[in-house]
């Protein structure tokens, strides 16, 4: 089963993305995570990303494009994968289309996660993950049962995305009404487009996804 995740910044992609690789055996493909993994080992890749993602500004289409079609042949996609954060704009979802054609492989569902904006903003400013297993927390919605110590791992480190500051994130929001919210009516257009209330509780996002994705 092969499905993409889209919705604005902090809409829970992410976090539900895990969910359903335990649930549906399938792997989260994040473009975020693959270009923070480039920035992190200072590559050439990552080092041409990390202004643009720092500005909360989207990194050009054939760099992303390329990244995704070369991460799909891998042998652990064979089963499935979940696009989270990818595509993000009208030609990336045209050369997915292609891309997927050429590999013989479809699209099974395209699901838009619907949160408010005023949300986000502080779902994104009070995120951050333990250091040693990504384990997600946030300073309000979702604190360690001790503190300082992650519930998974027992970790104590912990780290927090450059972009993820009241400032970018106004940029990242803009970016995604002007830039990806016009892949929703490309994705309705061909009747594939589904949604859950992603201002619901998370078991409860995860309860609807898995509802959608089993029918
Ligand atoms: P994310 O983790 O999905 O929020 O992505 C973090 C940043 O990586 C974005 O703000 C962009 O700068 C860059 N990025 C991730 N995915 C894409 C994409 N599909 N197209 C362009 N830029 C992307």
């Amino acid at each position: 089963m092969n499905i993409i995740l889209l919705g604005p910044p902090g809409a829970g992609k992410g976090t539900q993305a895990k969910f359903l690789e335990d649930r549906f055996r399938i792997i989260q493909l994040s473009t975020g995570d693959m270009l923070r993994a480039a920035v992190a080992s200072g590559s050439a890749l990552g080092q041409q990303a990390k202004a643009i993602m720092n500005a909360g500004k989207l990194v050009s289409d054939s760099l992303v494009i390329q990244m995704i079609s070369e991460r799909i042949d891998q042998p652990d996609c064979q089963n499935g994968f979940i696009l989270d954060g990818f595509p993000r704009t009208v030609p990336q979802a045209e050369a997915l289309d292609r891309m997927l054609a050429d590999k013989g492989l479809r699209l099974d569902h395209v699901i838009e996660m619907k949160v408010d904006d005023e949300a986000l903003v502080d779902r994104i400013t009070g995120r951050y993950s333990c250091a040693k297993c990504g384990a997600g927390y946030h300073d309000l919605f979702q604190i360690p049962k001790v503190a300082g110590c992650c519930d998974s791992c027992g970790g104590t480190a912990f780290k927090r995305r450059a972009d993820d500051n009241a400032e970018t994130v106004k940029t990242r929001l803009a970016q995604y009404h002007a830039q990806t919210a016009p892949i929703l009516p490309y994705y309705q257009d061909r009747g594939i487009l589904k949604a859950v209330d992603g201002m619901a509780a998370i078991d409860d996002v995860t309860r609807q996804l898995e509802a959608l994705l089993a029918a």
